[in-house]
């Protein structure tokens, strides 16, 4: 990292995930580019087994949700005389290790991912008015009387 960094801008690396973050796997690639000022990350990755809830049934899932972004990286350091660089409040840091920590901004844009209403299956039969028994997983003694 700190070798990307000291590279002249448009030098580039692309990286593959791998990798277990929290209770989801990371899959896909990350292409790094060496820009004026930091890195420019483009990430291109899915995060499985996203714990949901069916919006219609109440039942937990996982899915699977696809996350790009594109993100400049400011190092906390400047990579050659080792001093404090001013930053937003809001950048996306590279650490003290010069180490590129991508899962804040995974994290952020994982929320934006996560749909309002997910749900179970396309075509989720919700759970019944009457008795409240998921329909899904069996037939309930309202439909018989109607
Ligand atoms: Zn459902
Ligand atoms: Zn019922």
């Amino acid at each position: 990292m700190s070798a990307l960094l000291q590279e002249r801008s448009g030098s580039t690396r692309t990286f593959l995930v791998d990798e277990q973050y929290q209770l989801q796997k990371v899959l896909g690639s990350l292409a790094l580019m060496k820009i004026e000022h930091g890195i420019l990350v483009t990430a291109d990755l899915r995060v499985t087994g996203v714990g949901l809830e069916c919006s219609s049934c109440v039942t937990q899932f996982k899915a699977d949700l696809d996350i790009s972004f594109q993100e400049e990286f400011m190092p906390k350091y400047h990579p050659e005389f080792g001093t404090l660089l001013p930053s937003e409040a809001d950048d996306f840091r590279i650490d003290d290790r010069m180490v590129l920590n991508i899962s804040e901004a995974l994290r952020q844009y994982l929320e934006t991912e996560i749909p309002i209403a997910p749900r179970c299956q396309q075509n989720c039969l919700g759970l019944c008015s009457g008795c409240g028994q998921n329909l899904n997983t069996d037939e309930c003694a309202c439909k018989e009387q109607s």
